[in-house]
Formats: structure tokens, C-alpha cells, sequence
């Protein structure tokens, strides 16, 4: 049972989350949860850090970003107590949730189910903390932002769990983010698949590293509210249970994680593009879209330039300028502008595979309400535009209303 923010927000909120696992022990289950830390206090946490520089320092960025987890795992254990119940808090390095040593977005390697198990057979609940783990020096490392999504999947897989729930503060997997549009739709199930584009594309819902996770040791996963009893979202395997894969659009996800990089007048030149993109892999920066526009001259001539727009995670930007900055002066780039205002809206569906014209109902209905689109990307089953985000609502709504996705009107 994985409890997000908003679930462990304040006492009360704890006070249900050990009424919760304690009920469901009582119904014959052993129960492991993961927590988050309360709602904001990542984001506080690396406030702090950033107060003393641009770039902290990332391992001791992960020191301070674990605190969050561990309160949360301790205070959870004591309300569970005060219930009458027995629990243990277990944080990363107790369970030994081994990771690789890439700070602030480390990779699960290993995880060792014997604490848990030694838990669970004193008959207590095992509270762990989430989003952290430990490398094999003993250095504390966290795994990404919506990290605990990926510590419950991880340890569900481990421990061979029958579910694993996620509790969130809406009542499951949406055609839409449902905060955005009230018209998105409860999708009863959804494919592993499926879930997985969702979640790449921003639908923060679920960590895209939970979802490779689960699909990979068919973890059967229920995302729910922690709010009501209401049933959520199963994510597994089994295909055709949903109706998604008739429509051609299947969601909409916007995703203000990422920001835009243009790098003006660079050399036109083959190994140009090969050098930039090189040096960000080298600082481990994923690059999201890219655009090289075509050079201003003959293909190849001497002296000929070209600009070159890309996307990273917001997380990364500060290191992607400085990496940039270096390495422009070699391709001869001129000027470097960068715009972290914009946000990337997609559409999603395996139905687009056979569909012609999607992509061209996508860019119309962004026109028809004024929407300028930046950049675009697309695979067979989706198609991205990155646009200002003061539009983000406007466009996720139309999108959501044009592919035929709303519900009903009551
Ligand atoms: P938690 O703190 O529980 O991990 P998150 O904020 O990380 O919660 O994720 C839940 C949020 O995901 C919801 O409040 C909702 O705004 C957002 N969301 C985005 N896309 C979707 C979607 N397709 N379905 C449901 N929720 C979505
Ligand atoms: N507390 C971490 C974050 O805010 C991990 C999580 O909530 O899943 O990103
Ligand atoms: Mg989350």
C-alpha cells in the first residue's frame, strides 16, 4: 500500500493511512506501506538547497531530499501504535533498497525482501520509506521525482505481492488529468502499455520507471483514492479489457517538466548535432524533442549556420546551460536562448497506428483556439506539441473535448 503527498499531508491524514493498513491486516493480509513525504516538502527541501547555489551538489541534495520520507515513515509507524497495531519503519538503506550511484534519479538494482520479511513475521506492518535508496558505497541516493511510485512497484516485485496499491487524491487513472479537465473519464482498466505512454508523456499519476517496473514482473497494480473505497485503475497485462483501443485518442497528458533549449547559429556541418547531443549524454541529460531547422545557405556550403532547438527536464536545465555554454563555443554557436515557460501537451492511443490524420486535427484544433505550437514530436502512438504553458488548460480541454473523450454530460 503506497501513499502519496497529499495522502500523509498532515496528522490526520496519517491518522487514516494507519486506519487503513491496520483494516486491511485485519482482512487476513500481511502489509507493507511506502510513503511519500508530505505534500510540498520535497519542493521545500530543495528550496533550501538551492539557497546556497544554482548547482548543489547532488549526493547531498539526496541527503536532504530523503529526510522527507523518513518523517513521514516514522510518524506513520507511531499512528499505527497508537492504533493498537504493530508496524516497524524501514528506511532505504534498512531495507536495502540498492541503486546505482546517479544522484537525485538513481536506478533500483537490487532489493533485499529479508528485513521486510522479518517484519511482517513479527506480525507488524512494514513502513518504509519511499523515493530512497542506498548505493553500493553506503551513499544516499533518491530516485527521481515521483519516486515512491517506483519504490512500492520495486518492493511489491521483491516481496511477490499479491497488489500493489498506489492511494493518490484522485480516484485513478484518468483519460486526462481530471484536475485539469472535469470532463476526463475513470478508466476501470488499462494495459501496461498504455499506462506506460500516459505516464512518459506526464501523467503524473504514476512514475513511468513504476510502470516499466510492474510490466516487467507483471505487478498487478491498483491506483485508488486513500480518501474513499471507491475501486480505481488496474493496470496489468491482460489486453482488450479496456475500451481504449478502439479510439483512436485514448488520453491526453501535458507534461511542464520540460524547457526549451535554442541554440542560434551553429555550424552546418556533419558531427555538428553528434558533438552537443554527445556532451549532454556524457552529463547523463536526457534530451526530450529536437528541431534543427534548415541552414540559412545551400546544404553544406562554407560558413553556412543552423539553429538547433531541444528539450530537457526542468530538473537538468541548469546543467544543460552550462554544458551548453562550453560546448556552443565549439559548433560556433552565437547565442543560446532558453524558455522554461512552456508546457508539452500529447495525445495518446494505439488506434493511431491505423488512423491517417491525426496529427493534422491535433495542430487544427490548437489553431482554432489560438495556440502557437513550438515544437512537435511524434511516434505511432502519440504526438507531442510544446506550447506556452499559460495554455496548458485550454489545450488539454479541447483536445480532450475534440478526439471525443469527455463523459457524458450528467
Ligand atoms: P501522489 O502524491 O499521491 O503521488 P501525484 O500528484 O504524484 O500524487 O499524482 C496524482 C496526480 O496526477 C493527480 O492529482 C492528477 O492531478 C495527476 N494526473 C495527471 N494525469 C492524470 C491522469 N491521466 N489520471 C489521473 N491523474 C492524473
Ligand atoms: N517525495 C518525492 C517527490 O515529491 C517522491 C514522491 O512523492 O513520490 O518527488
Ligand atoms: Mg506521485
Amino acid at each position: 500500500m503506497k501513499f502519496g503527498g497529499t495522502s500523509v499531508a498532515n496528522v490526520d491524514r496519517i491518522r487514516n493511512v494507519a486506519k487503513r493498513s491496520l483494516e486491511t491486516t485485519k482482512l487476513g493480509h500481511d502489509v507493507v506501506v511506502i510513503v511519500s513525504a508530505m505534500a510540498g516538502e520535497t519542493n521545500r527541501l530543495l528550496g533550501l538547497a538551492h539557497q546556497f547555489g544554482e548547482l548543489p551538489d547532488a549526493r547531498e541534495m539526496d541527503a536532504l531530499a530523503a529526510t522527507g520520507e523518513q518523517v513521514t515513515s516514522a510518524l506513520t509507524a507511531l499512528a499505527i501504535h497508537q492504533l493498537g497495531g504493530k508496524a516497524v519503519s524501514l528506511l532505504g538503506h534498512q531495507v536495502r533498497v540498492l541503486t546505482d550511484s546517479a544522484y537525485t534519479k538513481a536506478r533500483i538494482k537490487t532489493i533485499d525482501d529479508t528485513a521486510i520479511r522479518t517484519v511482517l513475521k513479527q506480525g507488524a506492518i512494514a513502513v518504509i520509506a519511499g523515493f530512497q535508496g542506498v548505493d553500493d558505497k553506503g551513499n544516499i541516493t533518491t530516485l527521481g521525482r515521483g519516486g515512491s511510485d517506483t519504490s512500492a512497484v520495486a518492493i511489491a516485485a521483491a516481496i511477490d505481492a499479491d497488489v500493489c496499491e498506489i492511494f493518490t487524491d484522485v480516484d485513478g487513472v484518468y483519460t486526462t488529468d481530471p484536475n485539469v479537465a472535469p470532463a476526463a473519464r475513470k478508466i476501470a482498466k488499462i494495459s501496461y502499455e498504455e499506462m506506460l505512454e500516459l505516464a512518459s508523456l506526464g501523467a503524473k499519476v504514476l512514475q513511468i520507471r513504476s510502470v516499466e517496473i510492474a510490466m516487467k514482473y507483471g505487478v498487478r497494480v491498483h491506483v485508488r483514492s486513500s480518501f474513499d473505497h471507491s475501486e480505481g485503475t488496474i493496470v496489468t497485462s491482460e489486453a482488450g479489457m479496456n475500451d481504449l483501443e478502439q479510439l483512436t485518442v485514448a488520453g491526453v497528458a501535458y507534461d511542464k517538466n520540460e524547457a526549451k533549449l535554442t541554440m542560434r547559429g551553429v555550424v552546418d556541418q556533419p558531427g555538428v548535432v553528434a558533438k552537443i547531443f554527445g556532451a549532454l549524454a556524457d552529463a547523463n541529460i536526457s534530451v526530450d524533442m529536437i528541431i534543427q531547422n534548415v541552414g540559412a545557405t545551400a546544404e553544406g556550403a562554407a560558413g553556412g549556420t543552423t539553429d538547433v532547438t531541444f528539450t530537457v527536464g526542468k530538473a537538468d536545465l541548469a546543467r544543460a546551460k552550462a554544458v551548453i555554454s562550453q560546448k556552443g563555443a565549439e559548433v560556433g554557436m552565437k547565442e543560446l536562448r532558453v524558455d522554461d515557460d512552456v508546457v508539452k501537451v500529447s495525445i495518446v492511443g494505439m488506434g493511431m497506428r491505423s488512423h491517417a490524420g491525426i496529427a493534422a486535427k491535433m495542430f487544427q484544433i490548437l489553431a482554432t483556439e489560438g495556440i502557437n505550437i513550438q515544437a512537435i514530436s511524434t511516434s505511432e502512438i502519440k504526438v507531442s506539441c510544446l506550447i506556452a504553458a499559460k495554455y496548458t488548460e485550454l489545450a488539454v480541454r479541447a483536445l480532450h473535448t475534440g478526439f471525443g473523450l469527455d463523459k457524458p454530460a450528467a
